[in-house]
């Protein structure tokens, strides 16, 4: 103090003093603790972040990885299946051609079994042809022309018989062109029909028709297919001509587990004991040489073997004879026409 030259000191005491500090410390310890807390938070979720990107990039790396895989286990699995459906054609290819060859080879062995028939088929004309001429001669040099003339029809008659006998033939020896295809049934049928029809009418035979709406696809080829129906509706037709009316001619179809038996029934007299027996072998009739050459059968019956299908044939309780085809389920196909011509 100036005036009067003292000096005064105010003592107080240090806890006074230390409290404030004291406090500013641990207050400013309190933020740095806080600040630190905060950092490391941050610090800890970065790394969170961090390791979750690295996760994630590494688990997107181990899809893509898989998806690679993946890909070249299905383009493997792609390509093996591609060869194997290859092979499979190939077989599927190389089977038809064994069983064209099967067929051929059985008709051909068919045809050797046949052959002591035909050449007694033949010679039996032949003969007859060979004495009309020898004896027309002679009936020319007694100027007998008439008598001549009517030997020369006799051999003409014969020469048709004979041409008739080999073109039945021919269906054997034909290598069919075509494996087995998918044949709408119905359309077969009425263009059997239609062949017959005139003949069908003249002889006022009623046909009474019990066949499903939906077309029947059966493996077969459509000329054989009508050649059998046209031969087994022709043989009806013979069979109602010895009866008197009412004639009638039932076709009727039925689903099997295997495909589809087409049924074919006429009130005619039926077959005989013997006929029952033999009918499938070639020239094996009951009609007279000028109405049948005893072949009809023999052929449908090869030519449904070949499709491999069947003929069956039965006397009906009812009366008459029952015919069954039994043919082979196809997928549905084309209805075309086959320009191939055929014989009945
Ligand atoms: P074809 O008709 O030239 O005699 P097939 O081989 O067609 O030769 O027939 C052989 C025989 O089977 C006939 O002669 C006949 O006796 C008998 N047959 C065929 N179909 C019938 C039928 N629908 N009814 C009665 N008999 C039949």
């Amino acid at each position: 103090m100036e005036e009067t030259g003292w000096t005064v000191s105010i003592l107080a005491p240090r806890s006074l003093l230390d409290r404030p500090v004291r406090t500013a410390l641990v207050a400013g310890g309190g933020m740095l603790l806080l600040l630190m807390l905060l950092l490391g938070l941050l610090m800890q979720r970065r790394r969170h972040y961090l390791e979750r990107i690295a996760l994630d990039s590494q688990a997107r790396q181990q899809l893509e990885l898989r998806v690679q895989e993946r890909t070249q286990d299905l383009e493997r699995l792609n390509s093996r299946l591609k060869q194997e459906v290859l092979e499979r054609e190939q077989a599927q290819q190389e089977l038809v051609q064994a069983q064209d060859e099967l067929v051929q080879a059985s008709k051909l062995s068919a045809l050797g079994t046949m052959s002591a028939s035909i050449s007694h088929e033949l010679n039996q004309p032949l003969a007859a042809i060979r004495n009309y001429a020898d004896n027309a001669g002679v009936l020319l040099d007694h100027g007998r022309h008439d008598d001549a003339r009517a030997n020369l029809k006799l051999i003409s008659q014969l020469t048709e018989r004979m041409a008739s006998i080999i073109a039945h033939l021919r269906a054997f020896a034909r290598r069919d062109r075509h494996a087995p295809e998918s044949v709408a049934l119905q359309p077969a049928i009425d263009d059997a029909l239609a062949l017959l029809a005139k003949r069908r009418q003249a002889m006022q035979v009623e046909l009474i028709r019990d066949m499903p709406d939906a077309t029947l696809w059966v493996q077969a080829g459509e000329t054989r297919l009508r050649q059998v129906l046209g031969n087994l509706l022709a043989n009806a037709l013979d069979a109602l001509s010895e009866v008197p009316q009412p004639r009638r001619l039932w076709l009727s179809a039925e689903l099997t587990a295997e495909g589809v038996d087409l049924h074919l029934r006429d009130n005619g007299p039926g077959f005989s004991q013997e006929a029952l027996q033999r009918a499938r072998e070639p020239f094996f009739t009951t009609k007279t040489s000028a109405q049948g050459l005893g072949l009809g059968l023999a052929i449908c019956d090869t030519l449904m073997r070949a499709l491999g299908g069947e003929l069956l044939f039965a006397n009906h309780p009812g009366g008459g004879a029952q015919l069954t085809l039994r043919l082979r389920a196809a997928a549905q196909g084309i209805k075309t026409q086959s320009p191939e011509d055929f014989v009945v």
